[in-house]
């Protein structure tokens, strides 16, 4: 086994100063690997996959808080409603909806944070500004539709590259938009304060920046064996 328990308790002391949460990426690695890790106290797992995180759900014990941190298609949230704890990519009103309709089903709550698109690279996951204002707006006039999800707060991915000073810069954006957020749509609701930011490559630069969350997977269970995910 790659896995990494020795980097486990190095991650777990740098975000203890900063009250962080580690979400253990575990994607495309074995139950074996994510029991190691359970057994050494590790309980939030996050997934990329909706089938893949069905198939080990099933498999592994019943306290893990399972994250799924990839991308979402609305026709996929029945599979994992019965039992997911946070969903990180959410960037559509109409996946929100989804994700509220699903819970009610079970008499759940999920957690959603709402993805914002930070990086220089062009992709079309994440909401610009502009598109999450008006989510925003939505949901505040229509909170019927949203009774079964909870906007923890929002995540975001740096870009790709070794320019530290540009990664920090797109965390601190996505930190200052966190703030007026908070103060415009979520002034009395203490649920609102999860900033998921921070991957293997660039968390200590993400907790620096007001990361409450950090998603990390390569440093702990070894390289993937794929390309461009
Ligand atoms: C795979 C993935 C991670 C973990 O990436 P590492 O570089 O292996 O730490 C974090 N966040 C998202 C959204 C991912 O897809």
């Amino acid at each position: 086994m790659a896995i990494n328990i020795t980097a486990h308790k190095a991650v777990l002391s740098q975000l203890a100063p900063y009250n962080a949460r580690l979400v253990a990426v575990s994607k495309t690695k074995p139950v074996e690997d994510i029991k190691a890790f359970y057994e050494a106290g590790q309980r939030i797992f996050g997934e990329n996959y909706v089938q893949e995180l069905v198939e080990k759900q099933a498999q592994l014990p019943a306290d893990i808080e399972w994250h799924f941190i990839g991308h979402l298609q609305s026709n996929k949230v029945k599979y994992m409603a019965p039992f997911v704890h946070t969903i990180h990519a959410v960037d559509t009103l109409k996946l929100l909806q989804e994700i509220s309709k699903q819970a009610a089903k079970h008499q759940r709550t999920i957690n959603c944070l709402l993805q914002v698109h930070i990086a220089a690279e062009e992709t079309k996951f994440g909401m610009d500004r502009q598109e999450l204002q008006q989510l925003l707006e939505y949901w505040a006039a229509n909170a019927p539709q949203f009774s079964h999800v909870r906007i923890a707060g929002m995540m975001g991915m740096a870009t790709n590259t070794t320019n530290e000073t540009q990664i920090r810069e797109e965390f601190h954006q996505l930190h200052q938009l966190f703030g007026s957020v908070k103060s415009t749509f979520f002034n009395n609701h203490d649920y609102f304060r999860e900033l998921s930011i921070g991957m293997s490559a660039d968390y200590t630069i993400a907790l620096e920046e007001g990361s409450t969350m950090v998603r990390i997977g390569s440093l702990l269970f070894g390289e993937r064996n794929y390309n461009g995910k």
